[in-house]
């Protein structure tokens, strides 16, 4: 044999042998056990951008033996399959154990990237589930995931989606996905959770340990007569946690079940289930059809980070050892999220400095999106080209209030004039995206593939990729949402 060919073959194409990650904490985090095998699995959707991080090579992402370690029916040399254990706070109220009912942790990178299946069986943690997940949210899962990332809010990746016949029973019988979901860690705000509820106090400082050393090393720094590295991570926590709820804000995204188990510790987006991106700006939409109170409503999300993050203070309480401290930590919150969320205006608008009136600006053109019902997304793509081209009139369409409108213009126009006009087209055509997930598009795509035709889906992921670009000839996905849009009913059941 060729001694080329028996090296290549040696290494493993996807290296899960990566050391110190979430299975160095031990066995109190987590259960080693293996997916259960799905028959018949088939590729259903594909991320060439998550191959590429992942140094994956095109052809074996491409083969039988990469469809079925995906879809958890095979093993990957090195890898050491395991689902973690957390607790939570859900809709408010203390659930207790939860832990990866479904999902399955396959490994890390040399690079320290996690590599999980969704969906894979049972395990420990199941409670009454049966460990599946459904092609419908896991065609879902993975396209919002690409399409937050190429937004710039930051998220899990999704690497790819698989199928099987296998029926899962929900609502109705459905058929059973694998989502493969790529993060620097998937450690969640509840994973403190469960150790502080439990006292186990030395596992709660090893885990905040970990996070520490691994992805906020910086607030070791802080380890002066006075400094508290726990307090100093709370902080930074809150601080990302603030950033990535002006994000989703800015760009109208509802998450629908923002438990304090579904909160990275990273600030990252992670377990999409019944979210939305806003058509008409309805600043308390609920997305969810199983919040019937509303608590994760649009305009809600913000407040409701801040309160999870008092779940996370609390459960830190006992490494932070003062209350006044953990206290402290939270108060830049509020700060970061508008800090952020105005800059992300300022840009949606093309303005490139802070200036006085601009606050004012921002709330009074919300205010008017409110009260017309004006379709979020296609307000400010359509404002962005409107300050290309010096013609407003399509956006002044897209208004009832007439008046309303222009008394606006007038006052935005004043503060536009400072700004050079290509530099702030620029800018809003580059933060102002043309393409979201909407409900109705996510839906054709899910209604194809369950006939087998994956040609939507792809379309739909090649235009999210690239949200910003015009893609010419594809502008019915840029659309305003049919009527029957509304109908769309997105609940936990996934
Ligand atoms: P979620 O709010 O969807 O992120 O899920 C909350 C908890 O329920 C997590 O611990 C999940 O792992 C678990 N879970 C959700 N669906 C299932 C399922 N079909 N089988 C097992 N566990 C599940
Ligand atoms: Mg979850």
């Amino acid at each position: 044999m060729n001694p080329l060919a028996a090296r290549t073959a040696a290494i493993p194409p996807l290296d899960l042998t990566g050391k110190g990650g979430f299975a160095s904490l031990g066995p109190a985090f987590f259960t080693a056990l293996q997916p259960t095998p799905l028959p018949q699995p088939h590729w259903i959707g594909v991320s060439t951008d998550v191959a590429d991080l992942l140094a994956l090579d095109a052809g074996w992402m491409a083969s039988d033996e990469a469809l079925q370690v995906f879809t958890g029916n095979a093993r990957l040399p090195g890898s050491t399959p395991l689902a973690s254990v957390y607790s939570g706070h859900q809709f408010g109220v203390w659930a207790g154990q939860l832990g990866d009912g479904r999902a399955i942790l396959l490994g890390e990178t040399p690079g320290g990237l996690e590599v999980q299946l969704k969906g894979s069986g049972r395990t420990p943690y199941s409670r009454m589930g049966d460990g599946r997940a459904v092609l419908r949210s896991s065609i879902r899962e993975f396209l919002c995931s690409e399409a937050m990332h190429a937004l710039g809010v930051p998220t899990s990746r999704a690497l790819c989606v698989t199928g099987s016949p296998a029926p899962v029973r929900r609502e109705e019988i459905e058929s059973a996905a694998v989502v493969t979901r790529v993060a620097q860690s998937f450690v969640r705000f509840g994973h403190f959770e469960h150790f502080a509820a439990r006292g186990q106090v030395n596992e709660l400082r090893l885990l905040a340990d970990y996070v520490i050393d691994r992805y906020y090393p910086a607030c070791r720094s802080t380890e002066q007569p006075g400094g508290n590295a726990y307090a100093a991570l709370l902080q930074a926590v809150s601080e990302r946690t603030a950033t990535l709820m002006a994000h989703w804000q800015a760009v109208g995204f509802c998450h629908g079940v923002m438990n304090t188990d579904n909160m990275s510790i990273l600030g990252l987006t992670i377990d999409y289930g019944p979210f939305q991106f806003l058509d008409a700006f309805v600043p308390g939409h609920v997305c969810n059809h199983s919040d019937t109170q509303g608590r994760y409503a649009y305009n809600r999300q913000p407040n409701v980070a801040y309160w999870n993050l008092f779940c996370l203070a609390q459960a830190l309480l006992p490494l932070i050892g003062d209350e006044e401290q953990a206290q402290a930590a939270l108060v830049s919150y509020k700060t970061v999220f508008s800090d952020d969320f105005m800059a992300r205006m300022r840009a949606k608008l093309g303005l490139t400095a802070q200036r006085a009136g601009d606050a004012e600006l921002i709330d009074h053109i919300l205010l008017l999106l409110a009260k017309n019902g004006v379709d979020y997304t296609i307000f400010w793509r359509r404002l962005s080209h409107a300050v290309a081209q010096n013609d407003f009139e399509p956006v002044r369409d897209l208004f009832a209030d007439r008046a309303g409108w222009d008394q606006w213009l007038l006052s935005y126009s004043e503060l536009l004039a400072l700004t050079d006009k290509a530099v702030a087209a620029h800018l809003m055509l580059s933060s102002n995206p043309k393409f979201v997930l909407r409900n109705h598009l996510g839906e054709q795509a899910i209604l194809a593939a369950k006939q087998g035709d994956f040609s939507e889906l792809h379309t739909l992921q090649r235009l999210l990729q690239h949200p910003f670009d015009e893609h010419p000839g594809h502008d019915a996905w840029a659309d305003f949402p049919p009527d029957w849009a509304s109908s769309i009913e997105i609940s936990c059941s996934s």
